[in-house]
């Protein structure tokens, strides 16, 4: 059985030193974009019952990244899809701005491990697709896939068909059509476990400064720590998938790093 729990934000501080970042920390005087409050979400299926969610509470603000590290089979995807709008909770409440969730919505878009793009079209009309959908006029459509395409590295790729491409520039073609609808959210669901390392690398590095640049606010959940702490301006909620263990209230990055390894081994990333 697993029990899922979120602590608290760690200091916004210790986050900025740990990663070397120096950006602006997100003002959280203002009202959540996402709050959760108590969800639970349980699959009863005639073989088993399974606690996917459980007493879920965090709130995400306007800006943020934030990355929920948690191992294979601990809720992770359950949780963006409910916060998406493609699932339901059995209890507690999604609100998105105040609203509860009830549906899916181009203002929280999903961004998946394998990328789901269509073969017969090229990539630009791939990251053209959701603006097709949201009714947006053609010089409109122009001007937004021309910059999500630069924003991803893939303008001299624009003709090229699914098949021709590499699995990292599949994800960057699936981060531009997300991109392009302009989501208030981005939900990342182990967008780069699939990749080789190098690519990986290189894929972490460019969403940071898209982040950087355009300020979206991501949710981005992983099973790798150091993925975690590279990429998340704030982290310092878990997912917490160990039954009977207490969450410990650590002030110091290195303690927290130390208790989720010794805990999810499988949780730690590859070495670099
Ligand atoms: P993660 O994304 O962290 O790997 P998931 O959210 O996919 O985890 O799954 C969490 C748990 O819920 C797993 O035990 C999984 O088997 C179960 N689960 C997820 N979706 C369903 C479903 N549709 N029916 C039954 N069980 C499910």
């Amino acid at each position: 059985m697993t029990v899922t729990t979120i602590t608290e934000a760690r200091p916004a501080s210790a986050v900025t030193s740990a990663t070397g970042r120096t950006g602006e920390s997100t003002a959280r005087t203002s009202k959540p974009l996402l709050s959760l409050r108590s969800v639970a979400r349980r699959f009863l299926t005639s073989r088993q019952n399974t606690t996917a969610l459980e007493g879920l509470t965090f709130d995400v603000h306007a800006g943020e990244f934030l990355c929920i590290v948690g191992p294979s089979g601990g809720g992770k995807s359950t949780l963006l899809n409910v916060i998406a709008g493609l699932d339901a909770p059995d209890g507690g409440q999604v609100l998105f701005e105040d609203k509860p969730v009830t549906k899916a919505s181009p203002e929280r878009v999903v961004v998946f491990q394998e990328p789901a793009l269509f073969p017969w079209l090229n990539v630009r009309a791939n990251v053209e697709f959701g603006l097709l959908l949201k009714g947006s006029p053609a010089e409109e459509r122009r001007a937004a896939v021309d910059r999500c395409l630069d924003m991803v590295n893939l303008r001299h790729f624009e003709r090229a068909y699914v098949h021709e491409l590499s699995g990292g520039m599949k994800q960057r073609v699936q981060l531009a059509r997300a991109l392009a609808v302009e989501p208030r959210m981005l939900l990342m669901d182990e967008p780069f476990a699939a990749l080789d390392a190098q690519t990986r690398d290189i894929l972490q590095h460019e969403l940071q400064e898209i982040w950087a640049r355009t300020r979206t606010t991501i949710l981005f959940v992983t099973h790798n720590v150091r993925e975690a702490v590279i990429l998340a301006d704030r982290w310092g909620e878990i997912v917490h998938l160990f039954e009977g263990d207490e969450l410990p209230s650590v002030p110091d990055l290195l303690d927290w790093l130390s208790w989720l390894h010794a805990r999810c081994p499988e949780c730690e990333g590859e070495s670099r």
